[in-house]
């Protein structure tokens, strides 16, 4: 499979030629499509293996289908992730696409640099990269003043089986239920244990399960 078989717009795939990714991944090269088609999919998939760009690719094509954000807007695209490290890693991979397509990103952590997440946010973004906890805080602060979710479409839970693991169940239904239930919803996991296999359920519509 080649880049080019992905129906990706040729601004992503100059980017990616720039980076140097030669070809997909397994793992880009099966969810891809699958993404691509509107499904919600479940990828079963370690990290290394290249599943950030098979989830950001296509929310980055979903992005640029839709009319722009302006201040007062929510995000477009919604990830969640178990760590703040894990946020800051996702948001740099994110990084390297988003000036060539004039998108923003913003990470959402607790500790230092809330004041800039704040301020970002309120500005207004297309994609949001977060913590579930820190997540509601912003959500709640200031009655939605600061965000919102009316505008996400495009849902993405990373590393589900370690959210899960850190307790963070409750705060992630809380989240997705207020998210249209039209939108569209990636899960990435490790390992796919029985009660990650249930949020899944609960959350995603009719996924397609891949594995590498
Ligand atoms: P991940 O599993 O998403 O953490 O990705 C692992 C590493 O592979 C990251 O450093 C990416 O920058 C890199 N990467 C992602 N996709 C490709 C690709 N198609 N070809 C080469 N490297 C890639």
């Amino acid at each position: 499979k080649t880049w080019h078989q992905t129906g990706l717009t040729s601004k992503i795939l100059e980017t990616i030629k720039k980076l140097n990714y030669e070809k997909p991944m397994p793992i880009q090269a099966q969810a891809l499509p699958i993404i691509m088609s509107g499904r919600d999919c479940i990828g079963i998939a370690k990290t290394g293996s290249g599943k950030t760009l098979a989830f950001v690719l296509p929310m980055l094509r979903h992005i640029k289908d839709q009319p722009p954000v302006v201040a007062g807007d929510g995000p477009i695209g919604l990830i969640m992730a178990p760590t703040r490290e894990l946020v800051q890693q996702i948001h740099s991979d994110i990084k390297k696409f988003t000036k060539a397509l004039g998108i923003r990103c913003v990470p959402v952590y607790g500790g230092s640099g809330v004041a800039q997440q704040i301020s970002e946010l309120k500005r207004g973004t297309e994609i949001v990269v977060c913590t579930p906890g820190r997540m509601i805080d912003i959500l709640c602060t200031s009655g939605g003043k600061i965000s919102n979710l009316r505008r996400a479409t495009y849902l993405v839970l990373d590393e589900a089986d370690r959210m899960f693991d850190m307790g963070f169940e409750p705060q992630i239904t809380r989240i997705v239920q207020n998210i249209r239930p039209d939108r569209q919803t990636v899960l990435f996991s490790a390992t796919f244990p029985r009660q990650v296999e249930i949020l899944a359920r609960k959350v995603l519509n009719k996924p397609v399960e891949i594995q590498v």
